[in-house]
Protein backbone atom coordinates (compact mmCIF):
# COMPACT_ATOMS: atom_id res chain seq x y z
CA UNK A 1 0.00 0.00 0.00
CA UNK A 2 1.68 3.13 -1.11
CA UNK A 3 1.41 6.63 0.88
CA UNK A 4 -2.03 8.52 -1.65
CA UNK A 5 -3.38 4.40 -0.95
CA UNK A 6 -2.68 4.59 2.91
CA UNK A 7 -4.24 8.94 3.25
CA UNK A 8 -7.71 7.53 1.24
CA UNK A 9 -8.00 4.34 3.39
CA UNK A 10 -7.54 6.17 6.43
CA UNK A 11 -10.35 9.42 5.64
CA UNK A 12 -12.22 6.23 4.35
CA UNK A 13 -12.16 4.17 7.55
CA UNK A 14 -12.54 7.34 9.80
CA UNK A 15 -15.86 8.19 8.09
CA UNK A 16 -17.15 4.50 7.91
CA UNK A 17 -16.46 4.85 12.08
CA UNK A 18 -18.00 8.00 12.94
CA UNK A 19 -20.93 7.40 10.79
CA UNK A 20 -21.84 4.04 12.48
CA UNK A 21 -21.02 5.72 16.15
CA UNK A 22 -18.01 4.06 16.76
CA UNK A 23 -16.69 7.70 17.53
CA UNK A 24 -17.94 10.91 17.95
CA UNK A 25 -16.72 14.80 18.11
CA UNK A 26 -12.91 14.70 17.88
CA UNK A 27 -12.18 11.74 19.49
CA UNK A 28 -10.65 8.58 18.22
CA UNK A 29 -7.81 8.34 16.15
CA UNK A 30 -5.99 6.33 13.19
CA UNK A 31 -2.39 5.57 12.38
CA UNK A 32 -0.56 3.41 9.06
CA UNK A 33 3.21 2.93 8.93
CA UNK A 34 4.55 3.88 5.71
CA UNK A 35 7.86 3.41 4.37
CA UNK A 36 9.76 6.64 5.39
CA UNK A 37 7.20 7.09 9.08
CA UNK A 38 3.78 7.45 9.84
CA UNK A 39 0.35 9.01 8.39
CA UNK A 40 -1.56 10.17 11.31
CA UNK A 41 -5.38 11.77 11.91
CA UNK A 42 -4.89 15.29 12.87
CA UNK A 43 -5.64 16.83 16.33
CA UNK A 44 -9.15 18.34 16.95
CA UNK A 45 -10.86 16.69 13.68
CA UNK A 46 -13.56 14.32 13.28
CA UNK A 47 -12.88 10.90 12.09
CA UNK A 48 -15.77 12.03 10.21
CA UNK A 49 -14.35 14.69 8.02
CA UNK A 50 -10.77 13.66 7.66
CA UNK A 51 -8.99 15.00 4.39
CA UNK A 52 -6.56 12.65 3.11
CA UNK A 53 -4.44 15.44 2.02
CA UNK A 54 -3.69 17.21 5.68
CA UNK A 55 -3.48 13.81 7.41
CA UNK A 56 -0.49 14.03 9.37
CA UNK A 57 3.10 12.72 8.15
CA UNK A 58 5.55 11.43 11.22
CA UNK A 59 9.51 10.33 10.27
CA UNK A 60 10.61 7.41 11.68
CA UNK A 61 11.53 8.86 14.32
CA UNK A 62 8.09 9.85 15.38
CA UNK A 63 8.76 14.04 14.12
CA UNK A 64 6.02 15.64 12.53
CA UNK A 65 6.86 16.42 9.16
CA UNK A 66 4.32 17.43 7.33
CA UNK A 67 0.12 18.07 7.04
CA UNK A 68 -1.79 19.14 9.89
CA UNK A 69 -0.40 18.61 13.63
CA UNK A 70 -1.10 14.63 14.79
CA UNK A 71 -3.30 13.59 17.32
CA UNK A 72 -2.45 14.93 20.39
CA UNK A 73 -2.08 10.94 21.46
CA UNK A 74 0.10 10.15 19.04
CA UNK A 75 2.42 8.40 21.59
CA UNK A 76 -0.05 5.58 21.87
CA UNK A 77 0.45 4.82 18.72
CA UNK A 78 4.12 4.87 18.67
CA UNK A 79 4.29 3.16 22.21
CA UNK A 80 2.63 0.30 20.33
CA UNK A 81 4.57 0.19 16.97
CA UNK A 82 7.85 0.79 19.10
CA UNK A 83 6.94 -3.02 20.71
CA UNK A 84 4.80 -4.86 17.95
CA UNK A 85 7.85 -4.43 14.93
CA UNK A 86 4.97 -6.34 12.70
CA UNK A 87 2.17 -3.91 13.38
CA UNK A 88 0.83 -1.84 10.32
CA UNK A 89 -1.76 0.08 11.48
CA UNK A 90 -3.25 1.54 15.19
CA UNK A 91 -6.54 2.97 15.74
CA UNK A 92 -7.43 4.21 19.37
CA UNK A 93 -11.47 5.18 20.21
CA UNK A 94 -13.27 6.11 22.81
CA UNK A 95 -16.10 3.97 22.05
CA UNK A 96 -19.32 3.80 24.29
CA UNK A 97 -19.09 0.46 25.37
CA UNK A 98 -15.74 -0.72 26.16
CA UNK A 99 -15.32 2.92 27.97
CA UNK A 100 -18.33 1.64 29.86
CA UNK A 101 -16.57 -1.55 30.88
CA UNK A 102 -13.49 0.08 30.92
CA UNK A 103 -14.83 1.90 34.17
CA UNK A 104 -16.26 -1.34 35.32
CA UNK A 105 -15.34 -2.23 39.62
CA UNK A 106 -15.12 -5.58 39.08
CA UNK A 107 -13.04 -6.48 35.89
CA UNK A 108 -9.97 -8.48 35.69
CA UNK A 109 -6.94 -5.87 34.54
CA UNK A 110 -5.19 -8.71 33.24
CA UNK A 111 -7.50 -9.93 30.93
CA UNK A 112 -10.93 -7.48 31.10
CA UNK A 113 -13.50 -9.03 28.98
CA UNK A 114 -14.63 -12.81 28.94
CA UNK A 115 -14.41 -14.96 25.75
CA UNK A 116 -18.22 -14.69 24.89
CA UNK A 117 -17.54 -15.17 21.36
CA UNK A 118 -15.09 -17.35 19.08
CA UNK A 119 -14.59 -14.36 17.03
CA UNK A 120 -13.62 -12.17 20.04
CA UNK A 121 -11.10 -14.83 20.97
CA UNK A 122 -9.20 -14.85 17.54
CA UNK A 123 -9.18 -11.00 16.58
CA UNK A 124 -8.63 -9.32 20.36
CA UNK A 125 -7.07 -12.60 22.60
CA UNK A 126 -6.33 -11.03 26.27
CA UNK A 127 -7.11 -7.67 27.22
CA UNK A 128 -5.28 -5.69 30.28
CA UNK A 129 -6.77 -2.91 31.22
CA UNK A 130 -4.17 0.05 31.70
CA UNK A 131 -4.37 1.78 34.82
CA UNK A 132 -5.45 5.85 34.52
CA UNK A 133 -3.58 8.47 33.60
CA UNK A 134 -5.42 12.36 32.85
CA UNK A 135 -4.78 13.06 28.92
CA UNK A 136 -1.56 13.89 27.65
CA UNK A 137 0.70 11.80 30.85
CA UNK A 138 3.60 10.47 29.67
CA UNK A 139 3.28 7.21 32.07
CA UNK A 140 -0.14 6.43 29.71
CA UNK A 141 2.47 5.84 26.76
CA UNK A 142 4.59 3.80 28.80
CA UNK A 143 2.29 1.95 30.67
CA UNK A 144 1.18 0.65 27.05
CA UNK A 145 4.29 -0.26 25.87
CA UNK A 146 5.16 -2.31 28.41
CA UNK A 147 2.04 -4.35 27.46
CA UNK A 148 2.11 -3.84 24.03
CA UNK A 149 4.61 -6.62 23.33
CA UNK A 150 2.65 -9.31 24.23
CA UNK A 151 -0.92 -7.49 23.61
CA UNK A 152 -1.55 -5.69 20.54
CA UNK A 153 -4.73 -4.61 22.10
CA UNK A 154 -5.04 -2.79 25.43
CA UNK A 155 -7.60 -0.91 26.79
CA UNK A 156 -7.23 2.58 29.09
CA UNK A 157 -9.52 2.46 32.02
CA UNK A 158 -11.56 5.29 32.03
CA UNK A 159 -11.15 6.05 28.73
CA UNK A 160 -11.45 3.70 25.80
CA UNK A 161 -9.61 0.97 23.32
CA UNK A 162 -5.69 1.30 21.48
CA UNK A 163 -5.46 -1.30 18.89
CA UNK A 164 -2.65 -2.83 16.54
CA UNK A 165 -3.11 -4.72 13.38
CA UNK A 166 -0.88 -5.91 10.85
CA UNK A 167 -3.12 -4.21 8.47
CA UNK A 168 -5.42 -1.35 8.53
CA UNK A 169 -7.93 -3.97 7.96
CA UNK A 170 -7.05 -6.14 10.45
CA UNK A 171 -6.75 -3.08 13.52
CA UNK A 172 -10.08 -2.03 12.31
CA UNK A 173 -12.07 -5.48 12.53
CA UNK A 174 -10.37 -6.27 15.72
CA UNK A 175 -11.27 -2.91 17.67
CA UNK A 176 -15.02 -3.01 16.26
CA UNK A 177 -15.21 -6.92 17.84
CA UNK A 178 -14.13 -5.73 21.15
CA UNK A 179 -16.77 -3.10 21.12
CA UNK A 180 -19.39 -5.18 20.02
CA UNK A 181 -18.10 -7.33 22.54
CA UNK A 182 -17.87 -5.84 25.40
CA UNK A 183 -21.36 -4.57 24.68
CA UNK A 184 -22.41 -8.43 24.90
CA UNK A 185 -21.04 -7.89 28.45
CA UNK A 186 -22.95 -5.24 29.03
CA UNK A 187 -26.22 -7.04 28.13
CA UNK A 188 -25.67 -10.05 29.64
CA UNK A 189 -24.81 -8.11 33.60
CA UNK A 190 -27.11 -10.09 35.35
CA UNK A 191 -28.17 -12.47 33.07
CA UNK A 192 -26.84 -16.37 34.23
CA UNK A 193 -24.01 -16.92 31.26
CA UNK A 194 -22.39 -19.83 29.38
CA UNK A 195 -18.72 -18.05 28.71
CA UNK A 196 -16.71 -20.29 25.71
CA UNK A 197 -14.51 -22.99 28.36
CA UNK A 198 -11.28 -22.67 28.76
CA UNK A 199 -10.68 -26.04 26.70
CA UNK A 200 -12.69 -23.87 24.22
CA UNK A 201 -10.31 -20.78 23.95
CA UNK A 202 -7.24 -22.77 24.15
CA UNK A 203 -8.06 -24.95 21.23
CA UNK A 204 -8.95 -21.57 19.31
CA UNK A 205 -5.73 -20.38 19.97
CA UNK A 206 -4.04 -23.75 19.03
CA UNK A 207 -5.67 -22.93 15.82
CA UNK A 208 -5.69 -19.23 15.17
CA UNK A 209 -2.70 -18.22 16.97
CA UNK A 210 -2.13 -14.51 17.09
ZN1 LIG B 1 -8.18 8.76 23.78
Amino acid sequence: MNESQAREKIATLGRSMFQRGLTFGSSGNISVKIADGWLMTPTNVALGDIDPARIAKLDAAGRHLSGDAPTKEAMLHLAMYRERPNAAAVVHLHSTHSVAVSALANIDPADVLPPITAYYVMRVGRLPLIPYYPPGDQGLAEAVGKQAAKHHAVLLANHGPVVAGGSLEAAAGAIEELEETAKLYLMLQGHRTRFLTPEQVAALRERYPS
